[in-house]
């Protein structure tokens, strides 16, 4: 990797500020609903012990708005950890202060502290060069291990790095990195895309950037729709992005010219409403009756992008293939996720960007059965379009 990485750094005796991605779902009695953004956080935490270092984590939590807001506190995160790691967890109630300055100049070896919400001060979102230099103070190293948080220029993600001598990526950061960057970048070939989601409209740099990288791209979701509308063809009732139609016909032109397999759904469910208990057929993507709401790929596309998947050595796979969140529209979702563990199987190297595709495989149980599920959404999506992350563009060169 072209960065640091924890195992680059000496950490005995130090104190590491390391920026986490805590940013976890809470009900409203303040009770952890989901807690796997913590766990990928452990073996960074782990390391840093082992390396006899003392972590010293930070992370936001909702849109608190820049100030304090009880609904958004980390106590309960700082609880959770200590079913994890098998060391005293501190907790400041204020990340900056003479509270924390005391906590952190008191911190003992082997002990972990977990500041309190960064988004509490407006200066985190700021990026403010003050606040972060009193972050920076605490510690002599730092670690990013949230590259959910990476695309953005935060002062725990890009300011702070100012004021550290050295900045390393975490083991989380180190595995997106190698999986969303490396993978992508010299592919075992075939190397096969699926694109689904609601929107064409956050995905056109993606799409054109992945024309130059990949064999084949299989389109499925809501976009499906705006490609065939810019063929011509009347959708009935499905999601069809009137501003986009242009440039979706754009880029099944730009395909064509260049020979590139831009590959779209033959056949979709189709639902007389968006409902469980919506009456459902199958038809051409062509032939969708008026009044009726295309919902999922049809079985036949199922089983074409599954042989398709089967035939790659590099998969990457973003956005569902119809409305998943209703389960007799998550048959083509389900059926790419199988391929994807199924291909894994095989000895390919499979890669899920984050968001609802993550959401998805997790739900059926897949996700440790393909190569990497990225725990970052909009970061993976930039980082897929080829955009410098600042809060990876901040961390030290080898
Ligand atoms: P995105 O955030 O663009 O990745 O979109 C994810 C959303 O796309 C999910 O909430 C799906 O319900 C939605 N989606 C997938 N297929 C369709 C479809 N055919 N019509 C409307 N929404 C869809």
């Amino acid at each position: 990797m072209a960065k640091l990485s924890l195992g680059d750094l000496d950490l005995a005796g130090k104190r590491v500020l390391v920026r986490v991605d805590f940013n976890v779902p809470m009900d409203e009695h303040q009770n952890i609903v989901d807690d796997r953004r913590i766990l990928a956080s452990i073996p960074t935490i782990k390391k840093i012990l082992a390396q006899g270092g003392t972590p010293i984590l930070m992370s936001h939590m909702g849109r608190p708005k820049g100030k304090p807001d009880p609904k958004y506190g980390l106590r309960p995160v700082a609880d959770r950890l200590t079913a994890y790691v098998d060391a005293p967890i501190k907790f400041a109630r204020d990340c900056i202060g003479d509270e924390a300055r005391m906590i952190v100049e008191n911190l003992k070896p082997g002990e972990v502290l977990l500041l309190e919400n960064l988004r509490f001060h407006a200066e985190e979102e700021a990026n403010d060069a003050g606040f972060a230099r009193q972050l920076a103070s605490y510690a002599q190293v730092y670690v990013n291990d949230a590259f959910g948080s990476a695309h953005r220029a935060h002062a725990s993600t890009e300011a702070v790095t100012h004021f550290m001598p050295q900045c390393a990526a975490g083991l989380l950061m180190e595995r997106e990195l190698k999986y969303l960057g490396e993978t992508l970048d010299h592919p075992r070939r075939p190397f096969v895309a699926v694109l689904g989601g609601a929107k064409i409209a956050g995905k056109i740099d993606v799409i054109e950037r992945l024309f130059s990288k990949v064999d084949a791209l299989l389109v499925g979701g809501g976009m499906m729709y705006t490609f065939y509308r810019a063929l011509g063809f009347e959708l009935g009732g499905s999601l069809v992005d009137a501003e986009r139609v242009d440039v979706a016909g754009r880029l099944l032109r730009d395909a064509k010219a260049r020979g590139f397999s831009l590959v779209l759904p033959q056949d979709t469910l189709v639902a007389n409403a968006i409902d469980a208990a919506a009456i459902c057929k199958e038809v051409l993507v062509t032939d969708i009756p008026a009044g009726w709401i295309g919902v999922d790929i049809g079985t036949k596309t199922m089983a074409d992008y599954a042989a398709r998947i089967a035939g790659a050595k590099t998969v990457l796979w973003n956005g569902p293939m119809g409305i998943f969140e209703i389960a007799p529209f998550r048959k083509g979702t389900e059926a790419v996720a199988r391929a994807l563990a199924q291909a894994t199987q095989n000895g390919a190297t499979t890669v899920v960007g984050g968001g609802d595709s993550a959401a998805a495989i997790q739900q059926l149980g897949l996700s440790d059965k393909v190569s990497h599920v990225s725990t970052g959404g909009g970061a993976a999506l930039e980082f897929l379009e080829g955009r410098e992350l600042p809060g990876v563009a901040a961390l030290t060169s080898k």
